[in-house]
């Protein structure tokens, strides 16, 4: 069927002269809309395809279900079209290009760790300051989402080993440090410190919360003294920075722990380059604030590629923890 498609376009291609338009421009307009038709339909197929649509009803119940929402996706450093398949096969990371795609922070956890239990999920971010537009932003992410607020947190195993985890949420604002995301993290902390749990948390965010004012700020203190109970009673930390850790987090609880690991390629810094540019008027060094740079400035312990991340932190808390387990 998607024959008789093509074999018909060329037909109303030839009549377009005929109403009064230049023979060319007839034939580009038909093929530039052919092939990006054809290019649709093959890599980005919906089960509401025009081409498997009413055509052929016989063929269609065979096949609902089983066509994926997306077949390919694209790149979103090199642009090349990659299989959605192979991109899960290597956890988000382009077979291309090695680009890190950002991710959920309930993916992230699922990829590092077992038996995830989720707590603190009824905290939810206000509207303290009345700042207009925020209520209706949260509601809308909320909703997009399906998440509360910018933080996932819990207990999980990773290794064998049972730990407090949090992870950050990229779709939230950039994850950004608002009260909720705060106190969730403080109480991981505070749980952790309570049930001799180490705590692995995965950073991601772009600073504070701007809607909070303030109040946003003052979460890196209470994060921070949380963070610092925590290791007087002389339980392991450790961070994973990925791509962006700035702002607020990278100034408070992202780089207090006891190992500080970094995803690769990753974003690591407080301001962003470009307001540091803008500020200092001079161009940045080639891979400045990205976690080799970081590594080589001592504010990284360890690289990790994302394939790795699982094995690393098991091997990791087996080393610290293993013998309490
Ligand atoms: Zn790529």
């Amino acid at each position: 069927m998607p024959r008789a498609a093509r074999s018909a376009a060329p037909q109303v291609r030839v009549s377009l002269p005929e109403r009064g338009k230049s023979f060319l421009s007839g034939i580009f307009e038909g093929d530039i809309k052919l092939k990006f038709e054809d290019f649709k339909k093959f890599f980005f197929r919906k089960p509401k395809n025009a081409l498997e649509g009413s055509e052929d009803p016989a063929a269609k119940p065979a096949q609902e279900g089983a066509i994926p929402e997306k077949l390919a996706v694209k790149c979103e450093k090199c642009g090349q079209i990659v299989l959605s398949d192979e991109m899960e096969e290597n956890f988000g990371v382009c077979p291309k290009c090695g680009h890190y795609k950002k991710m959920t922070p309930r993916a992230r956890i699922a990829m590092c760790a077992e038996n995830f239990e989720e707590l603190f999920a009824d905290e939810v971010g206000k509207n303290v300051l009345d700042f207009p537009g925020y209520d209706e932003k949260l509601a809308a992410l909320r909703e997009k989402t399906g998440e509360n607020e910018g933080v996932v947190c819990g207990t999980a195993e990773i290794g064998g080993v049972r730990c407090a985890v949090f992870s950050m949420d990229y779709r939230f604002i950039m994850g950004s440090m608002g009260h909720a995301v705060g106190e969730k993290i403080t109480k991981t902390f505070e749980y952790a410190t309570e049930h001799g749990l180490p705590v692995v948390g995965f950073a991601l965010s772009g600073g504070a919360r701007m809607h909070e004012g303030i109040i946003s700020l003052m979460q890196m203190a209470k994060t921070s003294a949380a963070v610092a109970k925590h290791s007087e009673a002389g339980l392991l930390y450790i961070s994973v920075l990925t791509d962006p850790t700035t702002g607020g987090v990278s100034a408070s609880f992202a780089f207090e722990a006891d190992i500080i690991m970094a995803e690769k390629g990753a974003l690591i810094g407080f301001a962003g380059p470009r307001v540091i540019e803008q500020t200092i008027r001079q161009k940045l060094p080639e891979g400045f604030q990205r976690a080799e740079f970081q590594q080589q400035k001592g504010f990284a312990d360890l690289i990790v590629e994302r394939k790795e991340m699982k094995e690393k932190l098991a091997q990791l808390l087996q080393l610290h923890c293993g013998e309490a387990n």
